[in-house]
């Protein structure tokens, strides 16, 4: 009685359906590889959109956790806690950020680096009290909550739930020229994504982001990097941005922060910036907790132990080199950095969801991302072994069958 369909009904049944999950019911995971109820195993290809970089069930993370769980967990930031200033420092180390301010979830990341950008645009840059703005670009996604979703150009993400937060213009992705058309003085902030991961693995063309790196200096604009998905070393880079030589003056981080185990997401600053914020004026009951910052510095410290940039990077490269070899068939292009690919189908196809489908069936767990694109994004401690594996099966569902 208790099998797949079971589970797969009671969420059916009493949850809202706002996901359209493959109907697999994974009950384990063990690094690279999840566990359905049934005893299937398959390899996990999208890493829970990133938040699993160091593998499932990472023993050092684990350990860290448990840990802290004989200790104390929450405390609220009423109080200090000998966990907390470690996290900053740790972070502070290894991003070079002066300052941090952690939250939970990314959404409340991407809010908490608007407000900063704002106070920032009022305090340090004189614009007009409730002026400020903050250029988006579109095929943008960071988040969804309803400021965030104010400014998504997604129809179904936005259509049913206005009214909206003002003061967003949007632009074309990798336009630099729009960007300068939408300046103005009362800008705060531009914020992007380095690559955009939900939008299909969009790399925007060379030279876009140091272009608009020099923008933002030489109008008094901060930039926000969106590295939720892409940082943290998912691309062969602590963050994306260090590909194209751009250091944002607001990075927000968040998913693999913790490893999988806890939600841990945090905003990254200098003084200037980040020092602008006072008690009062932002705040979260669960933010900056001793239990997610045990995690968290475990987590970092993966990332640094096991090399995983360095893999991702070397993995990557030797994925996407296949890829690209493979006879064109059904691939219309092959596109990523390090292990953030994507593999963007032929859009007569009508579709990545059934290769998800097939694919599941064959042992890989992929999600597609927008209509046509299958994303790989495996745990960065993939080796060689299973990529070789997981290519051939790629092979063999994209061009034999
Ligand atoms: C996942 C993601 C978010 C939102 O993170 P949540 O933890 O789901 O709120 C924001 N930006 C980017 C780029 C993301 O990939």
């Amino acid at each position: 009685m208790e099998n797949s369909a079971y589970f797969i009904n009671l969420e059916d049944q009493y949850g809202a359906h706002n996901y359209h999950a493959l109907d697999v019911v994974l009950v384990k995971g063990d690094g690279v590889w999840v566990y359905d109820i049934e005893g299937n195993k398959y390899l996990d290809c999208l890493s829970a959109y990133s938040a699993v970089n160091q593998g499932h069930n990472h023993p050092k993370i684990k350990q860290a956790m448990i840990d802290q769980l004989d200790r104390i967990t929450l405390t609220s930031r009423a109080f200090r806690t000998d966990k907390l200033g470690l996290f900053y420092k740790k972070l502070a180390e290894m991003t070079g950020y002066e300052r941090s301010l952690p939250m939970n979830s990314g959404a409340e990341a991407v809010e908490t680096a608007i407000k900063v950008a704002r106070k920032w645009g009022y305090v340090s840059k004189g614009i007009p009290r409730h002026k400020a703005e903050v250029i988006v670009a579109d095929g943008n996604f960071h988040g969804r909550t309803i400021t965030v979703i104010s400014f998504t150009s997604t129809h179904q993400y936005k259509h049913d739930f206005g009214p909206f937060t003002p003061g967003f213009p949007m632009v074309e992705y990798g336009n630099i020229e729009a960007i300068k058309e939408a300046i103005n003085e009362n800008t705060a902030a531009i914020m992007l994504e380095p690559l955009q991961g939900e939008s299909g693995i969009i790399i925007p063309p060379k030279g876009y982001l140091k272009a608009v790196e020099e923008l933002c200096h030489e109008n008094n604009i901060l930039l926000i990097a969106d590295e939720i998905q892409t940082g943290l070393g998912r691309t062969g880079a602590l963050f994306a941005c260090e590909h194209d030589n751009v250091r944002p003056d607001i990075m927000v981080i968040g998913k693999a922060l913790s490893g999988g185990f806890y939600p841990v997401s945090a905003v990254l600053a200098d003084d200037p910036v980040l020092g602008l914020i006072v008690p009062g004026d932002h705040g979260s009951t669960f933010g900056g907790n001793p239990l997610g910052a045990a995690v968290a510095i475990a987590a970092l410290e993966v990332i640094e132990e096991e090399n995983l940039i360095q893999n991702a990077r070397d993995m990557g490269e030797y994925i996407m080199d296949y890829l690209q070899e493979l006879p064109q068939k059904n691939i219309l292009e092959v596109r990523g950095k390090g292990l953030l690919i994507g593999i963007e189908l032929k859009h007569e196809l009508g579709g990545a969801r059934q290769y998800a489908e097939i694919l599941k069936e064959k042992g890989i767990l992929i999600k597609e991302t927008s209509e046509h694109v299958i994303r790989i994004a495996p745990p960065l401690i993939l080796d060689k072994e299973t990529a070789d594996w997981m290519l051939s099966v790629l092979r063999e569902v994209l061009v034999t069958e």
